[in-house]
Formats: C-alpha cells, structure tokens, sequence
C-alpha cells in the first residue's frame, strides 16, 4: 500500500491501466478506508499486523481479521470487485450515466444485478445537504411520467411530482436539487427548502400560493408571473434536459426510484466543473457511508 499513487480523473485508458485485477482494487479501497488510519471494527485498537488475505488487516489485540471491503458498500458485491469499479467509473464519468440495460449488455450481468448495484451508487450519490443554495434561488415543479401536464397540487396515478431548485451565479447558472414530493403544498415544499436552501437566498418563484407559507423562514422569497416559464429561461433548460434524461431511461426504471435517478443526475450536473475528482469522491463515499440494503420488495 501507499506504492503507488491514488488514481483520480476520468481518463478510461489511464483507469484501465490502473485497475487491471481485483486486487488492485482491493488496495484502492484499503488506502482510501484506513488513510486516517486504522481502527479494528470491533474493539477499537489501533494496531495491527498483516491478514488473511493481501490487503486485510488484523487486529493485534482481538485478532478480528478486517477486508477493505467490509462495511463499505463494495461488500457482497455478487460479481468481481474489478467490475464493480468499472462500472462506479463508467456511470460517474459518461456524460448520461449508463442505464441499467446498458450495463448489463457492457458487463454480461443480469439486468436486476446491476441495479441493485446502481441502487447502491445512487445512495452514495445523495447529496450530503451541508451545502445549501446561495445568492439567487429559482424554485420550480414538473410532473414526470405522464406527457400532459396536469392540475397542479396533486400527484396521482403514475405520474411524480418534483420540485427543482436552481442556484443563479454571476455567469449562468451554479448547482442544483430536487426531490419527489407528494403534492405542490407549502407542507411538501417546507422540508426540500431546509434541506437545500439557505435561509438568506433571494427565492424567486412564480406566483402559486403553495410558496407563499415559506417566506415566515424565507424572508427574501419573491414571487413573480412565470409567463408560461419565459420569466424563468434557465430553469426551463433544466426541467427540459432532465426530463429528456430521464425518457432515456424511463422504461428501465419504475417510477418509485425516480429519486435515486434524480440523485444521480443532480450529482454529476453539479460536479460539471470539477469533473477530474468526481470519481475518487463517488469511491470514497461508497466506502465511508454505511452499507446500505434494497428495500425488500426489490430484491
Ligand atoms: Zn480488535
């Protein structure tokens, strides 16, 4: 460990030189989980001498043999470790993402498998809700799932609704979030604002009365006419391009994940400028969060 640089970019040559078995990656993943050092799982103890396996370490008081895998989301992956990272690589690094199709013709895997591996890439991919918009906030909501527009306030059926928030900077437009919401009320709107928007944000919204509850906590919210969306060009753009990203993908995703996908689309868009990190960050998240599980149902 430590013999080698740590791999970040997005150069797919350069990937594939880097991580050519298993045990490349095995290393990887070590040096990222114990780079502040090591601590045994299960008691603690600092110190430790080599494992079972290359890469594993033991602990020198209670002898707990540890992988670099366990506890991270890499854990009980149900295909090699080496394609598990191509396949974290190709979806952080390919402009769209990749669909669950695509991954499964790219990696002969079955369909289900590389979405519940997906699944888990898109749970590192939340946002972590520390940074919150700033300056100019443009909020908005669409409908997905269903072609005609339909009567605002409600969600039924198949179709989902979704609130968008946009940050304005001084050239274009800064970062963005959004969430599935049950209905256009101030009630649904109230968590999404205190999860991704800062208090001092100038909020501009159109004039639906759902918003107009928020600014008790938002005092600098303001609403204007939407003018079918021309008062507001560059939340249009967005709506548009990531609903069109999403028909791309629609008929292999049901509509109860359009989170996750919404997760993952907002993860790259917001890291458009800052690309050469985005997969070591995506990397090491999978490897510090906590393991995470499919609900159930979709196992
Ligand atoms: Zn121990």
């Amino acid at each position: 460990m430590g013999n080698r640089d740590k791999f970040t970019g997005m150069n797919s040559i350069k990937f594939n030189q880097y991580f050519k078995t298993d045990e490349d990656c095995r290393a990887y993943i070590a040096d990222i989980k114990w780079e502040q050092g090591y601590h045994c799982k299960k008691c603690g103890n600092t110190k430790y001498i080599k494992g079972s396996r290359l890469y594993n370490r033991r602990c020198l008081k209670c002898k707990k043999d540890e992988s670099p895998t366990a506890g991270t989301m890499f854990d009980k992956v149900k295909f090699p470790l080496l394609t598990a990272m191509n396949i974290v690589f190709k979806i952080v690094t390919k402009k769209k993402g990749m669909s669950t199709l695509e991954l499964s013709r790219e990696f002969e895997l079955r369909q289900k498998t590389c979405w519940s591996f997906k699944w888990k890439i898109q749970q590192a991919m939340q946002s972590s809700k520390q940074n919150p918009l700033k300056g100019e906030v443009h909020v908005d909501e669409f409908y997905i799932g269903h072609p005609e527009e339909q009567k605002r306030g409600r969600s039924k059926g198949e179709k989902r609704l979704v609130v968008v928030a946009l940050e304005k900077v001084q050239d274009g437009v800064g970062r963005a979030y959004a969430q599935v919401i049950e209905s256009a009320s101030s009630q649904d709107f109230k968590p999404f604002f205190n999860n991704y928007i800062d208090m001092n944000a100038v909020v501009i919204t159109d004039e639906w009365r759902g918003y107009l509850p928020l600014k008790k906590e938002y005092p600098n919210l303001k609403q204007i006419p939407s003018n079918e969306g021309k008062n507001f060009p560059d939340m249009h753009i967005h709506i548009m391009n990531l609903k069109g990203w999403l028909r791309g993908i629609h008929h292999h995703c049901s509509e109860e994940h359009l989170q996750g996908y919404l997760d993952e689309y907002h993860y790259r868009y917001n890291r458009r400028n800052s690309m050469s990190s985005m997969f070591d960050l995506l990397v090491k998240k999978m490897i510090v969060n906590e393991p995470v599980r499919l609900p159930k149902k979709d196992n």
